[in-house]
């Protein structure tokens, strides 16, 4: 392993899971790079609390990951700022409850552009520096539907399913390399994406939100729980470590059992 701070970009970082896991780097110590689209005033503050975690640095750089000349240029700019990129976690997603017939195309393209394309270019950037300097790691938050899928769920659960190929494909290309690359799969984590598509879920399925909450977002989820966002950080954290370098190519569960069915 090499000497120095690591530095870490968590894509989609100033809510939810992104943002844990940012807060998990910088309490770790490493150089933490935020990321989303918003502007950097309405972000200020969040970025700030994270800085707070840590003695590392903490910058926010906003990109719009749907563009692909903002998704590349986002690595090219964290290597500006901090010399090096070590980690690389691909987390920004969207989604969208719809039938497919309903589903607009433009929303096929920006799921698919946020979530698999990025991950695509951020990850051209980022491994040529890790792969010359013998050591990185990339995480891609990939899903339970990376895995399993859903109805009304067409575009995610596609997308997702080639986050974990892209994944796979990767890791045998770095192998050699001292680069890991790992797709982590949650199931139903509670933050704004999952609050948000609750009124979708109802109207698709004529359920109330409430029952939608407990027969089709905690149905498949045995623990009959949602994971936490901090989870999802404890797992990403312990693949940056030494012990896990063995780990590459793997779709990791974190889904209180749904993928066990
Ligand atoms: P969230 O909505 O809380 O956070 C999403 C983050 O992505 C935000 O910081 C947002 O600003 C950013 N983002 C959205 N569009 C962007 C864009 N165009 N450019 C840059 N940043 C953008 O969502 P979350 O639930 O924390 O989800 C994070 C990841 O985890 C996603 O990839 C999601 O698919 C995946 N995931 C979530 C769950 C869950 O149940 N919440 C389960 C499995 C997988």
């Amino acid at each position: 392993m090499q000497n120095g701070t690591r530095a870490a970009l968590v894509t989609g970082s100033t809510s939810g899971i992104g943002l844990s896991i940012a807060q998990r780097f910088a309490a770790g110590g490493y150089d933490v790079a935020m990321n989303s689209f918003e502007a950097d005033a309405d972000v200020a503050e969040i970025v700030a609390a994270v800085a707070a975690r840590g003695n590392g640095r903490v910058r926010y750089f906003r990109a719009d990951l749907a563009d692909a000349v903002q998704a590349h240029g986002l690595v090219g700019a964290v290597i500006a700022e901090f010399g090096r990129l070590d980690v690389l976690v691909n987390n920004a997603g969207v989604q969208k409850v719809a039938p497919v017939e309903e589903l607009p195309p433009a929303d096929w393209d920006r799921i698919r552009a946020i979530s698999l394309d990025s991950a695509f270019h951020t990850i051209r950037a980022a491994l040529p520096g890790m792969a010359a300097r013998g050591w990185g790691r990339i995480i891609n938050i990939a899903s339970a539907h990376g895995l399993r899928a859903s109805p009304f769920k067409s575009a995610y659960v596609a997308t997702k399913h080639g986050v974990v190929g892209l994944t796979k494909a990767v890791a045998l290309e770095a192998a050699e390399k001292g680069v890991t690359v790992n797709a982590i799969c949650p199931g139903y984590v509670w933050t704004p994406l999952v609050a948000e598509q609750v009124r979708d879920q109802a109207r698709v399925h004529g359920l109330s939100e409430d029952r939608v909450v407990r027969e089709v977002m905690l149905a498949p989820q045995p623990t009959r729980q949602f994971v936490q966002p901090e989870e999802i950080a404890e797992l990403a954290a312990y693949l940056c470590g030494d012990a896990a370098r063995s780990i590459t190519g793997s779709a990791i569960s974190i889904d209180g059992g749904w993928t066990a069915k």
